[in-house]
C-alpha cells in the first residue's frame, strides 16, 4: 500500500537530509508506529506519502500510485485515498460534529443524501453517535480527536495517517484512541501513526518503523519503543 525506495529528502542543499535513503514497505492492512525523537523525519515521511512534499532521490508508490510520476492534477484522487488526523484535531470551531464530518464529504462533491446517511454511520464507528449536535469547545481532547478520526475516515480512505495523534491527551484518553485507530484498522484500512509515545508503543505492540536522523534503524514485528537487545 505505501512503498518507499531509497528515499531522500533535503529542504536544503546546506544542511544533512531530513530523510536519508530510506526503505520500507508497508502492506494493505498493516498497522504501523511510526517513532523517532523529535526531528527525526516522521512528518516528512507522512507529507511525502500525501505528496504535500516530494522525494529529492528514490521512489514512493501509495495506493497503486507513482508520486514521482503522479501529476499535480491527480493528486487530490491520491488524497481521497488518505486520512489524516493530527495532534491539535484541526477541527472548524463554528461548526458541530456532524457538520465537521460532512464538510470533508462536501468537498468531494458527494451528494446530500449520501452525506445523511455516511456521517451517522462514522460517528458510530468512533462511538460519537450521542454527541453528533455539539461544538468541538463542548468536547474533551479526546472526543475531539474521535470528530477527527470521523473527518478523516468518512471518505472511506484506504490509508489512515495520524501524526502524533494522542499528543495532547492523557494517557486514559491516549488508549482509547488508538483502540478507535485499531478498530478501523480492523475493517481493513492500511493505519500509520507518527508518535513518540512509548507507552501506547509498549501497550499495542504493533509493527514498529524507526528513524534517526533521518535514517530508518529499525523495522520490527510486534516491536516496543526501546529496541531490545
Ligand atoms: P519529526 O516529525 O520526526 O519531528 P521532521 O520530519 O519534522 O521530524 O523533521 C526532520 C528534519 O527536517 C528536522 O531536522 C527538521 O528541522 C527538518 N525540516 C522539517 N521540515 C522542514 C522544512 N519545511 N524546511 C527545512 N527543514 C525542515
Ligand atoms: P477532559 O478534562 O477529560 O478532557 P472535559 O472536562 O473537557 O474533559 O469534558 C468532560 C465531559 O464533559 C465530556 O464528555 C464533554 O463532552 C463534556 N463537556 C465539556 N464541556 C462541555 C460544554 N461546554 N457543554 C457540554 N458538555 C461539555
Amino acid at each position: 500500500m505505501i512503498t518507499f525506495e531509497n528515499v531522500t529528502k533535503r529542504y536544503t542543499v546546506s544542511t544533512d537530509p531530513a530523510l536519508a535513503d530510506v526503505s520500507i514497505d508497508v502492506g494493505r492492512g498493516d498497522f504501523a508506529f511510526l517513532i523517532g525523537t523529535s526531528g527525526s523525519g516522521k512528518s516528512t515521511m507522512l507529507q511525502l506519502m500525501t505528496r504535500q512534499i516530494t522525494a529529492s532521490r528514490g521512489a514512493i508508490l501509495v495506493a497503486g500510485r507513482d508520486l514521482r510520476t503522479l501529476p499535480d492534477r491527480h493528486v487530490p484522487q491520491l488524497r481521497r485515498d488518505i486520512g489524516v488526523v493530527f495532534q491539535d484535531f484541526r477541527l472548524l470551531e463554528n461548526k458541530t460534529v456532524t457538520q465537521n464530518v460532512a464538510f470533508a464529504l462536501q468537498v468531494l462533491g458527494t451528494k446530500r443524501h449520501r452525506i445523511k446517511q455516511m456521517v451517522p454511520e462514522i460517528l458510530e464507528l468512533v462511538s460519537l453517535d450521542g454527541l453528533a449536535k455539539r461544538r468541538p469547545h463542548e468536547l474533551s481532547g479526546g472526543e475531539q480527536q474521535r470528530v477527527a478520526i470521523a473527518r478523516a475516515m468518512v471518505k472511506k480512505p484506504q490509508i489512515l495517517l495520524a501524526d502524533e495523534p494522542t499528543g495532547n491527551l492523557d494517557p486514559d484518553t491516549s488508549t482509547e484512541i488508538v483502540k478507535v485507530l485499531e478498530r478501523i484498522n480492523k475493517t481493513g484500512t492500511t493505519v500509520v501513526v507518527a508518535t513518540h509515545d512509548e507507552r501506547i508503543v509498549d501497550l499495542f505492540r504493533k509493527r514498529v518503523i524507526e528513524l534517526h536522523n533521518g535514517k530508518l534503524v529499525r523495522d520490527e514485528q510486534l516491536g516496543s519503543y526501546i529496541a531490545e537487545p
